[in-house]
C-alpha cells in the first residue's frame, strides 16, 4: 500500500520566531532577500537611534545547495537586475550576450526562417546565463548581506492563526526529517520547525505547493482565470566548436508538434568553461493542454532534436544534462491576488511570466523588489495587515511588470483553440495593444482539455510520433531513464512518497481505461507505473518511484482527475540542476 508524506501530528516542534520568511530562494526570493537588506541598510545609516535587524530574516529552500532546483532556457532580461544592483554585469556570472537570433517554423523535413523576427523574440541586449549558477551568485550577496538561507529546508505547511476565511497568515512548518516509508519516525527523525513569521513571503516558483494551499484556502483565483501551464524538457549539450556562436539565439515553431498543441523550442549557444564556444541549451516547452493523454514531452524533445535542421548542430557531440519544469503560461488574467492577512506572492508563483518571450526571471526579481518595499514598511509600522501589505498590489499594478504582461495578456488563450486561430489572434492582439477580439479572454485549466481515448484514433492519427514512450538510439536521442540520469536527481529513499493521490482507485479502475493512465507520458522522470497485479479489476496497479522525481510538478497541474498533490519530500532531495 502506498503511504503519502504528510506533517506527522501529535508531535512537539520547536517553535522559531521570525520577522521575515520566504519561501524559495530562486530569483525571486533572492532578489526580495537582498533588496530587503538594501532598505535595512538605508535606514540604519540614516537613523542610527532605531536600527533594525536583519537576524530575523530567512529564506527556505528544499534543495541541499542554492540554485540546484533552478532550471530556465536561460536569457536573462537585465532590466530589474540593474534596478536591483547596478553594474551587476561586471560581476554575475553571464555567459554571452545575445548578438543574433532568428525564428525558424519547421516541418518534418524542412525549416523556414521567418523573414522578420517578432518583436517579442528579439533579444540583442539580453544575456545567456545558467540560471543555476546565477541564483548561486544571487544567494552569495544575500549571505554576504548578513540574511540567513536555510538550504535543504522545505515549507511543508502554512500555519494559520484560526480556520476562518479572515485568518492571518501566521508562519511557515518546516518539513520533518527522519520519517520511514511507513510514516514513523526512524532514529535520526528532527520534527519540522514552526517559524512564526510577521510576513510571510512565497516564492516557490510555479505550482509552489504553499501556494496552492493559500489559494485554496482562501478561494484566491475565483475572479482569475484558471492559471495555465507548460512543461520544458531541457537537455545541455557538448557540441563540436563552431557550431554556434556564444549568445547566438535560435527560437522554433512547428514539428513535432501539430496544429492541436500549443509549445515551441529554444537553442542557445554558451561559450563553455573552456575557450570554445561549444555548449547548447536547448530544450521544448509543451503547452500542458494538448488533447492525447499519450503524449509524452520528454519525446517531444527526443522527436524534435532528430528534425534534420538540429540533428546537424547536435552531430558528433555529447548530452551533459537533463532537466525539466513547469511555467505558468495563463499571463495577467490569471494572476490571484498577490498580498493579504500576513503573506505575499511573487515571482512564478504569482504567475508572473511572460510566455510571449518565454521570460520569467526578470519579472520574478522585479516582484521580489517590489514585496521586499512592502516588507520593509510593514515591519517598520509593525503592521502587516492586509492593509499594510496591499502596498504590494498596488506597486505591481503601478510598475513595469503589469506594462509588460497587459500587452500580451490574451495570447496564451487564443491558442485554446489550436495553432491557426492563436496565430490569428496574436496577429490582433498585436496591433491592438493586447487586446484583440475583446479586453479578456477566457481561460480554461488545462487538464479540461484532456481527450479519452474512446475519442481519439487508436493509432494516434497525426500525432502518433509524439506518442508513448521514447526509445532513444544513446546518441541522438534517449530514453526517459538515460536522460533522468543526466538530471542528478537524489531522495531519501526511505521516506513516505511525496506525490500525494487522493484515492488511488481512481488510477486502478477509471483512469486506466478512460485514459490510459497519463501520468505514466506526462511525467519527464519515470515516476508513475501502472504494474501488473490481478487483483485490480484492469489487472494493473499505480505504483510510485518518487525518487526519481524532478520536482517539476506537471503531475500536480495536468493529471485530469486533479487528484495528485505535489507535496515537498524531505528537504535536501530532488534533481542537480549544476550549469543548467
Ligand atoms: C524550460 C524553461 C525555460 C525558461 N526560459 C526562460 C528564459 O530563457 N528567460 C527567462 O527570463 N525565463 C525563462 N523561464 C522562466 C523562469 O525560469 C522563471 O520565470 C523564473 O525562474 C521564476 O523564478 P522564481 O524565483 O519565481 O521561481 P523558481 O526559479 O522556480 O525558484 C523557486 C525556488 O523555490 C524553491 N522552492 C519551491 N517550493 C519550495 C518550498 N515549499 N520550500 C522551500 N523551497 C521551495 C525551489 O527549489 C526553487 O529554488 C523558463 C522556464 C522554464 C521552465
Ligand atoms: S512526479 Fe510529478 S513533479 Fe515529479 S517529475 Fe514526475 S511529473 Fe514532475
Amino acid at each position: 500500500m502506498l503511504i503519502f508524506r504528510k506533517p506527522l501530528e501529535g508531535i512537539e516542534r520547536p517553535q522559531m520566531p521570525a520577522d521575515v520568511v520566504i519561501v524559495g530562494g530562486g530569483p525571486a526570493g533572492m532578489a526580495c532577500a537582498l533588496r530587503l537588506s538594501q532598505l535595512i541598510d538605508a535606514h540604519n545609516a540614516a537613523h542610527p537611534d532605531s536600527q533594525l535587524s536583519r537576524e530575523n530574516i530567512y529564506v527556505l529552500e528544499k534543495a541541499r545547495e542554492i540554485g540546484q532546483h533552478c532550471l530556465s532556457g536561460a536569457l536573462l532580461d537585465p532590466r530589474s537586475m540593474r534596478e536591483l544592483l547596478p553594474g551587476f554585469e561586471k560581476e554575475a556570472p553571464l555567459d554571452a550576450e545575445v548578438t543574433k537570433e532568428a525564428v525558424y517554423f519547421l516541418t518534418r523535413n524542412s525549416q523556414l526562417k521567418l523573414p522578420v523576427t517578432p518583436p517579442p523574440l528579439r533579444d540583442h541586449g539580453n544575456y545567456v546565463i545558467s540560471l543555476n549558477r546565477f541564483v548561486k551568485w544571487l544567494g552569495s550577496k544575500v549571505e554576504q548581506a548578513g540574511i540567513t538561507i536555510f538550504t535543504g529546508f522545505a515549507g511543508s505547511e502554512l500555519i494559520f492563526s484560526d480556520d476562518t476565511k479572515d485568518a492571518r497568515v501566521t508562519g511557515v512548518r518546516t518539513d520533518d526529517k527522519g520519517v520511514d516509508k511507513e510514516g514513523y519516525q526512524k532514529s535520526n527523525f528532527e520534527p519540522g520547525y514552526d517559524l512564526q513569521a510577521k510576513v510571510v513571503i512565497l516564492a516557490e516558483g510555479p505550482r509552489g505547493s504553499l501556494t496552492k494551499q493559500l489559494i485554496q484556502k482562501f478561494d484566491l483565483a475565483r475572479n482569475a482565470n484558471p492559471q495555465t501551464y507548460g512543461v520544458g524538457v531541457k537537455e545541455l549539450w557538448e557540441v563540436p566548436a563552431g557550431r554556434i556562436a556564444a549568445g547566438e539565439v535560435v527560437y522554433t515553431l512547428g514539428w513535432p508538434l501539430t496544429t492541436k498543441e500549443y509549445g515551441g523550442a529554444w537553442i542557445y549557444g554558451s561559450p563553455g568553461n573552456g575557450p570554445k564556444d561549444n555548449i547548447v541549451s536547448l530544450g521544448f516547452v509543451t503547452g500542458l493542454h494538448y488533447p492525447d493523454p499519450r503524449l509524452d514531452p520528454q519525446r517531444v524533445l527526443q522527436e524534435f532534436k532528430r528534425h534534420p535542421f538540429v540533428a546537424k548542430l547536435l552531430a558528433g557531440g555529447k548530452m551533459i544534462r537533463y532537466g525539466a519544469k513547469s511555467l505558468p503560461y495563463g499571463g495577467w488574467w490569471a494572476i490571484p491576488p498577490v498580498s493579504g492577512n500576513g503573506w505575499m506572492i511573487l515571482g512564478d508563483s504569482a504567475g508572473f511570466l511572460n510566455s510571449a518571450r518565454l521570460k520569467g526571471i526578470h519579472l520574478a526579481i522585479k516582484s521580489g523588489m517590489l514585496a521586499a518595499e512592502a516588507a520593509f514598511d510593514a515591519l517598520t509600522k509593525d503592521d502587516s495587515s492586509a492593509a499594510s501589505l496591499s502596498a504590494y498590489q498596488k506597486k505591481v499594478e503601478s510598475s513595469w511588470i503589469k506594462d509588460e504582461l497587459w500587452k500580451v495578456r490574451n495570447m496564451h488563450q487564443g491558442f485554446e483553440r489550436g495553432f491557426y486561430a492563436g496565430m490569428f489572434h496574436t496577429a490582433l492582439q498585436f496591433v491592438t495593444g493586447g487586446r484583440g477580439l475583446r479586453n479578456r479572454y477566457p481561460a480554461h485549466a488545462g487538464h479540461e482539455h484532456m481527450r479519452k481515448l474512446a475519442e481519439l484514433p487508436a493509432d494516434g492519427g497525426a500525432e502518433a510520433h509524439l506518442l508513448g514512450p521514447a526509445r532513444g538510439d544513446g546518441k541522438l536521442t534517449f530514453d526517459k531513464l538515460t536522460d533522468l540520469y543526466h538530471s542528478g536527481t537524489k531522495h531519501e529513499e526511505d521516506q513516505p512518497a511525496h506525490l500525494v493521490i487522493d484515492d488511488t482507485n481512481i488510477c486502478n479502475t477509471r483512469c486506466v481505461k478512460e485514459f490510459g493512465s497519463p501520468c505514466q507520458n506526462f511525467c519527464p522522470a519515470n515516476v508513475y507505473e501502472m504494474v501488473e497485479d490481478a487483483s485490480q479489476p484492469n489487472g494493473k496497479r499505480i505504483s510510485l518511484n518518487p525518487s526519481n522525481c524532478v520536482h517539476c510538478k506537471t503531475c500536480d497541474i495536468a493529471d485530469p482527475y486533479q487528484i495528485i498533490t505535489w507535496v515537498p519530500p524531505e528537504g535536501g532531495g530532488g534533481p542537480n540542476y549544476d550549469g543548467m
